[in-house]
């Protein structure tokens, strides 16, 4: 049976930064993941499961380990999409909901929406039973441990997965980039740009938020395997050349409908780890692929 799983902690690695609890973390889940899928989960429980285990870690920038917008608040971002019937939900600048991608997840099973933004975000979350953020700044305080407000760490979370029933789904979740202007909305929750899936592929993105927009990344790697019949790694490779265009870095993770597995990125380092039927548990965040 074809199950493949790929997640990613973001694509602004530094050089020199220690990643061993990122890693160690990512092996964890990339085995339990794997143990789903094998035991016939759908891929849009188990990428909604790994991003909500990746949000509550502290280790990245989303959940836990958000930083804080210009006026020292937490605004987040989440999407998550289900392939053939091309069903989806975002949350935009969502705050004190302890998971955006559990958000995400109740808009695209609530049907009525897409995208739902800030405080209407909110109310349906908690509508949802979801649980809340008491103290933000006590809950968010592992932002400190990522860096200086200076440093460019795109530490945007995500996962794609193929299930045995050969159902694509794609999601990622962030608390967006350092330094944001309170209200920044990136790609992230943006159908077609940070997130999607279809019956051909399904993408999660991360970088800078402002490029992966303009390039419409995500959906454009679908476009280019559909239209102009690429295969899964060079229309990654092409999507992320028009990414540069736009001056972004960052980079992708994309699972396409046979399991083909690509996670590319321009940037110094990639936080990501990835299985598959065929292919036993890989953890990389400099190291180029095998
Ligand atoms: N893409 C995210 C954003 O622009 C940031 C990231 O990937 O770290 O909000």
């Amino acid at each position: 049976m074809t199950y493949a799983l790929v997640i990613h902690g973001g694509a602004g690695a530094r050089p020199g930064t220690d990643y061993t609890k990122q890693k160690q973390d990512m092996l964890r889940l990339i085995i339990a993941g794997q143990t789903m899928l094998d035991e016939g989960r759908s891929s849009v429980d188990v990428v909604a499961w790994a991003i909500e285990e990746l949000e509550a870690s502290g280790l990245y920038v989303a959940g836990k380990g958000s930083a804080p917008h210009s006026l020292g608040g937490f605004e987040l971002d989440a999407s998550i999409m289900h392939g053939p019937d091309r069903r989806a939900g975002a949350v935009a600048a969502i705050e004190g909901i302890i998971s955006p991608i559990k958000a995400a997840k109740a808009v695209l099973d609530d049907g009525r929406h897409v995208m739902l933004a800030g405080a209407g975000a909110q109310f349906a979350a908690k509508a949802a039973g979801l649980a809340e953020v008491g103290d933000p700044q006590e809950y968010y305080s592992e932002h400190i441990s990522h860096g200086s407000k200076e440093d460019v760490d795109h530490g945007t979370v995500g996962a794609v997965a193929l299930d045995t029933n050969g159902i694509l789904a794609a999601g990622t979740s962030t608390g967006g980039t350092f330094n944001k202007l309170v209200g920044r909305v990136g790609d992230t929750p943006i159908i077609g740009s940070g997130t999607w899936a279809d019956e051909t592929v399904a993408v999660s993105c991360t970088g800078l938020g402002e490029a992966f927009m303009r390039a419409n990344a995500a959906y454009d790697v679908s476009a280019r395997m559909r239209y102009g019949k690429t295969d899964i790694d060079h229309a990654c490779q092409q999507v992320l050349d028009e990414v540069k265009r736009f001056e972004g870095d960052g980079g992708l993770i994309a699972i396409d409908a046979k399991g083909n597995i690509c996670m590319p990125y321009n940037s110094d380092g990639m936080k990501r780890a990835a299985v598959s039927n065929v292919m036993s548990p890989v953890v990389r965040v400099f190291e180029p692929e095998p």
